[in-house]
């Protein structure tokens, strides 16, 4: 059996004699009405659906696990073809001033099954990389989320498991399919790509047409600091991540994010902050600063909240463009990426032996 979503983009589904007329009808049931069984395709006659439901089926992942938090975050592990588990997040929040209030949802989407690039607060890294994952499993997982979540997804996130940058190739077909009115719609400053930073990599993302938003993981200002976490950092140093960063927002003319999670005693001292602070000017990005979140079988700490507004002060006062401070909702659900499919390998070995 092999799915319709797999590697194809709906562009280009080719169902040998199946007229263009029919796959557009499929594509109107899987895209805009989120229907995935064949059965239901009403419109279809009914041959063509046994046809289909013979040598087709539409995802290639199934849920095998729903975590939901007390803050409503919810969290979803995906079984692939191959035994291979992947994790989504999803993650509501209400926006909004002077009593115009708007709930949205934002999906944590993930690129890799594992990662290779074994940053240090980071469960994914724990177990390596084990694969890439295709254009269809990237895009099922906002498929099947936004069939979970009974409503529109209005924000995508790539940080969830993998490097996103070290996907391209299934990755940029991925994001047309969600872009696309006739895909999922998304917004293109509705989708923000993370990345640990693959200098050539963004160098490369430069030339993608839509006006997609980049946030980068610094996470220590100098190249000492911040090889302590992102051991990615002794292949590309900070000068030449943010001469690529400047790259970027050159040919883009986008203002990017700065990602900095806080740990005790690794990078929280002041002086990073200024260094923070400076390298976001340079780069007119905005600055995240999130403080670190427990990793099961992972030793670093969040720092005190004293600590936290002293390193957040300083940073401000060094006069960067806008800074925030995101304390991370689902902490009672392991909602960092990979905590989820570690655990899920832990308690049931024959996953694991799957893999
Ligand atoms: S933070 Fe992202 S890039 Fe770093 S190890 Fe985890 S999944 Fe990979």
């Amino acid at each position: 059996m092999t799915s319709l979503l797999l590697d194809h983009s709906f562009e280009k589904w080719n169902l040998g004699s199946v007229p263009k007329y029919r796959l557009e009808q499929l594509r109107h049931w899987i895209f805009d009405q989120g229907c995935l069984h064949w059965d239901e395709m009403t419109n279809l006659p009914k041959s063509l659906r046994d046809d289909l439901a013979r040598n087709w089926d539409i995802l290639p992942m199934e849920l095998i696990r729903s975590q939901g938090s007390s803050d409503t975050t919810q969290k979803f592990l995906w079984k692939l073809r191959d035994g291979q588990l992947i994790e989504s997040v999803l993650i509501p929040a209400t926006e909004g001033t002077q009593g115009v209030r708007a709930s949205r949802m934002t999906l944590c989407v993930s690129t890799q099954v594992g990662c290779a690039i074994g940053c240090k607060f980071c469960a994914s890294g724990l177990d390596g990389l084990k694969r890439n994952l295709s254009t269809g499993e990237i895009v099922g997982q906002v498929l099947l989320a936004r069939i979970q979540a009974k409503r529109r997804i209005d924000n995508l996130v790539f940080m969830g498991m993998g490097e996103p940058l070290a996907n391209l190739p299934a990755l940029l077909p991925a994001l047309d399919q969600i872009l696309s009115p006739k895909g999922l719609g998304i917004g293109a400053r509705h989708l923000t790509l993370s990345t640990s930073g693959l200098a050539p990599k963004i160098v490369e993302l430069a030339s993608y047409p839509a006006q997609i938003r980049l946030a980068i993981s610094l996470h220590g200002g100098d190249d000492e600091t911040r090889q302590k976490i992102m051991p990615i950092n002794k292949r590309f140093p900070v000068e030449e991540l943010l001469n690529a960063c400047e790259a970027f927002i050159q040919a883009r003319k986008k203002m990017i994010t700065l990602e900095y999670i806080l740990i005790e005693g690794v990078n929280d001292d002041l002086k990073q902050a200024e260094l923070l602070a400076s390298h976001a000017r340079r780069l007119n990005a905005k600055i995240n600063l999130i403080p670190y979140n427990r990793v099961e079988g992972l030793h670093w700490n969040r720092p005190s909240i004293h600590q936290i507004h002293a390193f957040l002060k300083k940073v401000e006062s060094g006069s960067p463009p806008r800074v925030t401070l995101r304390m991370e909702k689902g902490h009672d659900i392991d909602a960092a990426c990979g905590q989820l499919r570690l655990r899920e390998m832990n308690d049931s070995p024959q996953a694991a032996t799957l893999m």
